[in-house]
């Protein structure tokens, strides 16, 4: 099942990338049709032994060689919500503040590559520097065009903005498809963000016009993609999971869908074998463990990586990232925690324990190949402050780290963007 769709993934890849090739070889043509050959003044005498010595083969447009690849370069993604009011607010971040970001990121040597360059260098088809970054921004506020492209154009970056169709021509702070158009021949990505930016891991929503959740989560997932290329008359390479909650049904219609790749709100360094399904974006405005926020750890290049030796443990619990996020609040009443446990170090799998206030030892998962613990709540929370605690061994030695989120029904802005910032219900 999963090779089937690893290999009807990369047709579809062999295909968009044939497309490019076939355009970029017409070029050349196109100028020489109309660039006048320069004038014979002195032509060049006839060979008269053509038979010893027979002429160059006529150069041909032989293939590109093969880029030598980098595969042990690591991108970063930050996700961007909005980029007005003051910076600490609910995911959004002063103007300046983003114009300082992307003027450290030049500063710092952190090349800002496109997605495409991204799934092309996934792909070994180019080479990217190795410490890239990727900037996403999320939603569709109108200030992703009036305040992100002005600033990103200013540094040459390219940027992917992740849109949800209930959010498109709304009014208000909301992009209109014409704005969208406007992002797009500026050069920008546009990604899908799905339809209605609920969490893919919850219930069907009782507004969702759908018999069953699998069906609604397909119109989620495919249907957003096909419309917004429908709309704009682009490809759609890129998903950003609604709040990074994701799930097998989920990452398979993703894949169904034509995707190259999913993203999550699961901040990590992303090396070159990195799952295409579930690839870790830093959200800028949250908060790690450590108190240093989003932005911080991302250009820090610390903390784990999606495919990387393990890192000091003393670190541990500065550089852990998690899901739920450390001091993030929360909607949803049954998670799934997450969190890298490179940083303890060595850990062994079976010593691995996991501790949630109000429940106790809880029966996670520990993947010791990608150190990542997992577990889903079968029991929803109660409201209030969740503290996590993750103890091991390693070496020999305890380790433990830990972080807290709440859990509140009401909250509107849990993990994510939405609720409070759309415009005014009716
Ligand atoms: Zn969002």
């Amino acid at each position: 099942m999963k090779i089937r769709h690893a290999v009807a993934l990369s047709v579809v890849a062999v295909l968009a990338f044939a497309g490019c090739d076939k355009v970029k070889k017409l070029n050349p043509f196109a100028k020489k049709a109309t660039t006048p050959a320069p004038a014979l003044a002195t032509p060049a005498p006839a060979p008269k032994v053509a038979a010893a010595t027979p002429p160059p083969a006529p150069a041909e447009p032989t293939p590109a060689p093969k880029p030598t690849i980098d595969k042990t370069a690591q991108v970063v993604v930050l996700c961007y919500h909005r980029l007005e009011g003051k910076a600490g607010g609910i995911y959004s971040i002063e103007p300046a503040l983003f114009e300082k970001h992307m003027q450290e990121l030049k500063d710092k040597g952190i090349a800002v590559i496109s997605m495409q360059d991204f799934i092309a260098w996934r792909k070994g088809e180019k080479n990217i520097p190795p410490k890239s970054a990727l900037v996403t921004i999320d939603d569709g506020y109108t200030c992703s065009l009036q305040v992100g492209a002005p600033i990103l154009k200013k540094f040459g970056y390219p940027a992917t903005f992740f849109v949800y169709l209930d959010f498109i021509n709304k009014g208000g702070k909301s992009m209109s498809w014409a704005q969208l158009g406007e992002l797009r021949d500026q050069g920008f990505e546009i990604g899908s963000h799905s339809v209605m930016h609920q969490n893919l891991n919850a219930g069907k929503p009782s507004k969702a016009k759908f018999a069953t959740k699998d069906e609604w989560l397909a119109d989620e997932i495919v249907h957003s993609k096909q419309l917004i290329e429908e709309q704009l008359g682009i490809r759609v390479s890129a998903f950003a999971y609604p709040f990074g909650n994701n799930n097998p049904k989920a990452r398979e219609l993703v894949q169904q869908a034509g995707y190259e790749l999913a993203f999550t709100t699961y901040g990590q360094r992303v090396g070159h074998d990195a799952s295409p399904l579930t690839i870790g974006r830093y959200d800028v405005t949250a908060k790690g463990p450590g108190g240093a926020d989003g932005y911080t750890m991302a250009v820090g290049f610390q903390g784990p990586a999606a495919a990387s030796g393990p890192v000091a443990s003393q670190e541990a619990g500065a550089i852990m990232v998690t899901e739920p996020m450390n001091g993030a609040t929360i909607s949803d009443p049954k998670p799934t925690l997450r969190a890298n446990l490179a940083g303890l170090g060595a850990l062994d799998p079976g010593s691995v324990e996991v501790r949630v206030s109000g429940f106790g030892l809880v029966p996670a998962n520990f993947d010791p190949a990608s150190k990542v613990m997992s577990y889903a709540f079968q029991q929803p929370l109660r409201p209030g402050a969740v503290t996590v605690i993750v103890s091991g061994k390693a070496a020999g030695q305890k380790v433990e780290t830990r972080w807290t989120f709440k859990y509140d029904p009401n909250a509107k802005d849990a993990d994510g963007s939405v609720p409070t910032e759309l415009p005014p219900r009716k």
